[in-house]
C-alpha cells in the first residue's frame, strides 16, 4: 500500500497546509480518504490521475472534507480525454444518502443523475465489507456530527486507520487494535483540546493501546508546531510519530 497526504490541514487555508484529502494504492486501486476544497487540484501535483480514484469514502459531512465531491464528479463527466465510465464506490456516513440527494435537487437539470458511468453509493456505521482487494472496516467515533473511522486491510498484508475527526473514544482503540499504521486527528496541542478533536498526546495513546508501529498525525490547525506535537505524541506512544505535511508520500 502506498499513502500519501494530499492534504494535513484543517477548514482553515494556510500556506502550508490544505484541507484534508489522502490517496491510498492498493495494487491497482486507487481510494480517496475524504476530500475537502481543493484536494484534486493537487493530485495532479502529486503525480496521480485523479481519473484512477475507484473509490471515495468519506467520514463524515463537514465541508472540510468532502467540498470537493461535486468538483470531482464534474471533472469525470466534462473530462476532454472521455467522460469516466468505470464504476464508482461512495461510501459515506449514515446521512450521505439524504446529502446526495439534496445535492441531486440542487443542481438542476439533474445532471448529477445523467453521469455517463455507474456509481455505487453506500452508508457504512459499524461494519465490515470485503473488496476485491482490501477489507474495509468501519466505526462511528466522537465528533459532534457522526463521524466514521475507517479501517482498510490490504490483501498485501498492510492496514491503515484513519480516524476522520474524533475526540478521544474507546471505539477508535477497538478500531485502531493491532493496525499497522494510524493517520490520527490531532487538531490542537495540548491544553487546547476539545471533546470532538484528539491531541497529540490522546492519539499516542490509542496508538500505543492498538499496538501500532506508526502514527501520523494531521488535521493540523495553524497553531500546531510540528516539533512540539511530536513531542507530545511520543509521552504516549513508543512507536514512530510522524507530523503529517502536504505531498508527504508513505509506503505501507
Ligand atoms: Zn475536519
Ligand atoms: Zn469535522
Amino acid at each position: 500500500m502506498e499513502l500519501w497526504i494530499i492534504g494535513s490541514g484543517c477548514s482553515i487555508p494556510t500556506k502550508r497546509r490544505g484541507a484534508p484529502g489522502y490517496l491510498l494504492r492498493i495494487g491497482a486501486e486507487h481510494l480517496l480518504l475524504d476530500g475537502g476544497s481543493g484536494t484534486m487540484y493537487k493530485l495532479p501535483q502529486l503525480g496521480i490521475d485523479y481519473r484512477r480514484i475507484h473509490y471515495i469514502l468519506y467520514t463524515h459531512l463537514h465541508p472540510d472534507h468532502i467540498a470537493d465531491l461535486i468538483p470531482l464528479l464534474f471533472a469525470f463527466k466534462n473530462d476532454p480525454r472521455g467522460a469516466r465510465q468505470e464504476e464508482l464506490h461512495i461510501i459515506g456516513p449514515p446521512g450521505f444518502e439524504s446529502y446526495w440527494q439534496g445535492l441531486q435537487n440542487l443542481y438542476q437539470p439533474n445532471w448529477l443523475e445523467l453521469l455517463p458511468f455507474p456509481m455505487e453509493l453506500c452508508e457504512l456505521a459499524r461494519s465490515q465489507r470485503r473488496f476485491p482487494s482490501f477489507t474495509l472496516k468501519s466505526s462511528p467515533v466522537r465528533h459532534n456530527v457522526i463521524n466514521v473511522a475507517f479501517r482498510i486491510e490490504s490483501d498485501e498484508g498492510g492496514s491503515l486507520v484513519y480516524s476522520g475527526d474524533s475526540g478521544y473514544c474507546q471505539e477508535l482503540v477497538e478500531l485502531a487494535r493491532g493496525a499497522q499504521v494510524l493517520l490520527m486527528d490531532s487538531s490542537f496541542p495540548e491544553g487546547e483540546g476539545t471533546d470532538n478533536h484528539l491531541t497529540p498526546s490522546q492519539a499516542g495513546s490509542i496508538a500505543q493501546q492498538a499496538g501500532s508501529q506508526k502514527l501520523i498525525l494531521t488535521h493540523l490547525y495553524p497553531q500546531c508546531d510540528p516539533h512540539i506535537l511530536k513531542k507530545q505524541a511520543a509521552s504516549t506512544f513508543q512507536g514512530e510519530v510522524i507530523v503529517a505535511e502536504d505531498g508527504m508520500k508513505f509506503v505501507l
